[in-house]
């Protein structure tokens, strides 16, 4: 289908409602995919219309983090995409047979892209997440020119050297123009099971020095939108596709990714 023209992206007209967020990190492992699905979930449970895209060509984990079972199915031009936990999903990993890894070049991320926010049938979202590959690699860049109104949100862990990447990935959109919703710090501490003491296994201030960087970068205040501790049931909840929010919304993580879900 070269010589057809591209479809039209709802969420790119002036006149759409849906909030997009690009979720970013600068580099893989921060949890970057787990507070994608949580924050997703989290705001399908109070209401809101969520759709996720999973864009992480090299690390596509969306699906199984939500317990997606179904595949998309396509009607007449549209593509379906499948739901867990009423969050619609369409992700790189659905397109691939079996876990082939994706080994696309930017131009074929760029079209792929640009199907799965254009040829996939969302209906009305109030909010879009996609979840990026981790760094500042050309689906950023696709994102930006498809979506230039996507805010986007950095997560880091408190280490110096993640917090260090993370900066560059969101210093990104200071040449695409686009705005930095803000920064979650993941993994922050471990909460002691028994005394409730906090131990900081990755060190501290990661997320606000990156918040900090972001400000004087972009010259536009970049907050800080929350702490995310270390919780054994949060990656358990990801292997099992039920998420922390659903399974133990008293838990501390859990709780701390509903008031972030909440600020935006
Ligand atoms: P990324 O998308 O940045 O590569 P993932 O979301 O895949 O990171 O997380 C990496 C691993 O760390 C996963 O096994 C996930 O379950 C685990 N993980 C992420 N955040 C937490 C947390 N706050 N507490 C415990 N485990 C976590």
């Amino acid at each position: 289908r070269g010589g057809e023209p591209a479809k039209e992206i709802p969420f790119a007209k002036p006149n759409s409602l849906t909030k997009v967020y690009a979720v970013a990190s600068g580099k893989g492992g921060v949890g970057k995919s787990s507070i994608t699905v949580n924050l997703a979930v989290a705001m399908a449970t109070s209401g809101l219309k969520v759709g996720v895209v999973d864009a992480d060509i090299y690390g596509h984990s969306v699906p199984r983090m939500l317990g997606v079972t179904g595949t998309p199915t396509k009607v007449e031009d549209m593509i379906m995409p499948p739901s867990a936990h009423d969050v619609k999903v369409i992700s790189v990993g659905m397109f691939t047979p079996g876990n082939t890894p994706v080994v696309w070049r930017g131009p074929m991320l760029h079209r792929a892209l640009q199907q799965f926010l254009a040829d996939v049938y969302w209906g009305d979202l109030d909010v879009l997440l996609m979840d990026l590959p981790p760094g500042t690699g050309d689906i950023a860049i696709s994102v930006a020119q498809l979506l230039p109104s996507a805010e986007i949100l950095v997560v880091t862990t408190p280490q110096q050297a993640a917090a260090e990447v993370a900066e560059r990935a969101g210093a990104i959109a200071a040449q695409t123009h686009q705005q930095v919703a803000g920064v979650i710090e993941n993994m922050s501490y471990l909460p002691c099971p028994h005394c409730g003491e906090h131990t900081e296994i990755f060190g501290s201030g990661g997320g606000e020095q990156v918040a900090e960087a972001l400000t004087t970068t972009l010259g536009a205040r970049v907050p800080m939108l929350g702490q995310v501790p270390i919780d054994v049931r949060l990656r358990e909840g990801g292997d099992n596709g039920q998420p922390l929010v659903l399974t133990d919304p008293d838990a501390l993580a859990a709780k701390e990714l509903r008031t972030i879900a909440d600020k935006l």
